[in-house]
């Protein structure tokens, strides 16, 4: 068995059966207040039960009011998928019985989201992906359990009901997923997209996008799904791909047993690497939604929804092919800038500073040097665009080394001294004049006579270390393709002679 990447399926197993998996993400939208009431959202961290009052404690008599911020975040995903918009939807109750809801229903949408049948495409290491996706509705968060120890060592169960009635979108694809990867790649493109249009936060660590999987097997060639078993608790997502390789192999052995596939609810245990059972589903649940009496319906106006479409900027997707087909970056720089705000703000105002520069070399400057400063520090890394833009300029036309620049954003990092004014305290000038170097190359030639012998006799590796020893010398000011070229020049003639 040769594993495709760490966590996936076996090929051999994929071989025989195919993956048949739709994805549910629950994500916190980005709102001051809650859904149907003006608690604030900002509970992380509060006193349990203190962002609570009567309607999102669902007493007798409180009455629910829409969160028109919400309503626009769930419209603004939607376009951004491409889905359709109908011109009018309601909310519904949906009814269960549970600690964690007060009222004893939620109110969600049931026949009538907010907005339906879009698409997402996203990269995946095999190409281009699109899934389609089915729905996404508005609803209120449940509020959280927690289960524990009390003081007299018996076990309890407390509610923090600061969460409940928070905004909360539902976003559901049709099952076109195929494998964990991909399944990763989507969740991955969720997040820049609800970022990139300011809808959530979309942290997977604080519970902020959560993300669930339908699982099922078929044999390939078959038409008939197989039985689905839903995923949840991945946390992270590495934990998505690796939850669903580890259940596409669960499932694939348990048919190959001759065993039943189990219709149920499986949680991901990070530590032992495989899913577990939750909850078994006997029968579909009976959630007997009706339409919520409290509440009007919404309708959405085409100026509301046209002002929503005019405010969107540009999507993740967009940026990645803009960066590729019109800068000419690689897909590889594109990606990783697209995915990082930080990133890609630099790269854009460091190209505003200066329009003559060559966007291929700044994207080199931000996904190496800036990245690399910058996970390397504990405190924020500022790096100001125009002092980039002047570095990048000056290496492009020789005037300072590459190393020399390094050095100086480093320092530029560490001081916020400008670039400029750096260099000249430095004294950084790049050695270009061939005559200048010749020079120091001849002096490091003559001291370093071992390597110009290793040379001769066919190790090539020596010029490496010459062409170092004339950085060296010149403190990194030398102009590195010249001295390469000079270093070789000189062992090719002594080796002739
Ligand atoms: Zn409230």
């Amino acid at each position: 068995m040769t594993a495709v990447r760490p966590g996936a399926a076996s090929a051999a197993v994929l071989e025989r059966y195919e993956p048949v998996i739709g994805i549910e993400v629950h994500c916190q939208l980005r709102t001051a207040s809650k859904m149907f009431c003006a608690c604030s959202t900002e509970y992380d961290g509060a006193p349990p039960n203190s962002r609570v009052c009567p309607v999102c404690f669902g007493l007798p008599g409180a009455l629910p009011t829409i969160n028109r911020r919400a309503v626009e975040h769930v419209l603004a995903t939607g376009l951004a998928v491409e889905s359709t918009i109908p011109a009018a939807t309601r909310w519904d109750r949906k009814n269960y019985f549970y600690p964690d809801l007060p009222k004893g229903y939620q109110i969600s949408q049931y026949d009538l989201p907010l907005a339906s049948a879009g698409r997402l495409t996203f990269d995946t290491s095999e190409g281009p992906f699109t899934v389609r996706i089915t729905r996404a509705h508005l609803e209120e968060d449940t509020a959280k359990l927690l289960h524990t120890t009390g003081p007299d060592g018996r076990r309890v169960s407390l509610v923090d009901f600061n969460r409940s009635g928070a905004p909360l979108m539902e976003i559901v694809t049709e099952p076109d997923v195929r494998t964990a990867e991909q399944a990763r790649r989507y969740a991955e493109e969720l997040q820049l997209l609800l970022r990139a249009i300011g809808a959530s936060d979309a942290d997977m660590e604080r519970g902020q996008l959560r993300v669930e999987a339908n699982v099922s097997l078929r044999r390939r060639g078959d038409e008939a799904y197989g039985t689905r078993v839903e995923i949840k608790n991945m946390n992270s997502f590495r934990s998505v791909e690796r939850a669903i390789g580890a259940e596409i192999e669960r499932q694939a052995a348990a048919l190959d047993a001759g065993e039943a596939i189990v219709q149920e609810t499986r949680g991901w245990d990070e530590t032992r690497g495989a899913t577990y059972v939750m909850r078994i589903k006997e029968s579909s649940d009976d959630y007997r939604y009706f339409p919520e009496p409290d509440l009007p319906p919404l309708s959405i106006d085409t100026a509301w929804l046209d002002g929503i479409r005019a405010a969107l900027p540009e999507l993740p997707s967009v940026r990645r092919a803009r960066y590729r087909d019109t800068l000419g970056l690689s897909a590889y720089d594109a990606a990783v800038m697209v995915a990082d705000p930080d990133a890609a703000r630099l790269f854009e105002t460091t190209l505003e500073a200066d329009r003559a520069l060559d966007p291929k070399q700044v994207a080199n400057w931000v996904t190496g040097e800036y990245l690399r400063l910058r996970n390397a520090s504990a405190d924020p890394v500022s790096v100001d665009p125009s002092d980039l833009a002047h570095l990048v300029a000056q290496v492009a036309d020789a005037t300072i080394s590459r190393s020399n620049a390094r050095e100086i954003l480093e320092l530029h990092v560490a001081t916020g001294e400008p670039a400029a004014a750096l260099i000249e305290a430095r004294g950084f000038r790049q050695i270009s004049d061939t005559g200048a170097l010749a020079t120091v190359v001849d002096e490091v030639l003559a001291a370093n006579p071992q390597a110009v012998a290793d040379y001769g006799a066919g190790k090539a590796q020596a010029v490496g270390f010459l062409v170092g020893q004339v950085m060296k010398a010149t403190r990194g000011q030398a102009n590195a393709g010249l001295v390469q070229t000079a270093v070789r020049e000189r062992l090719d003639r002594a080796r002739e002679r």
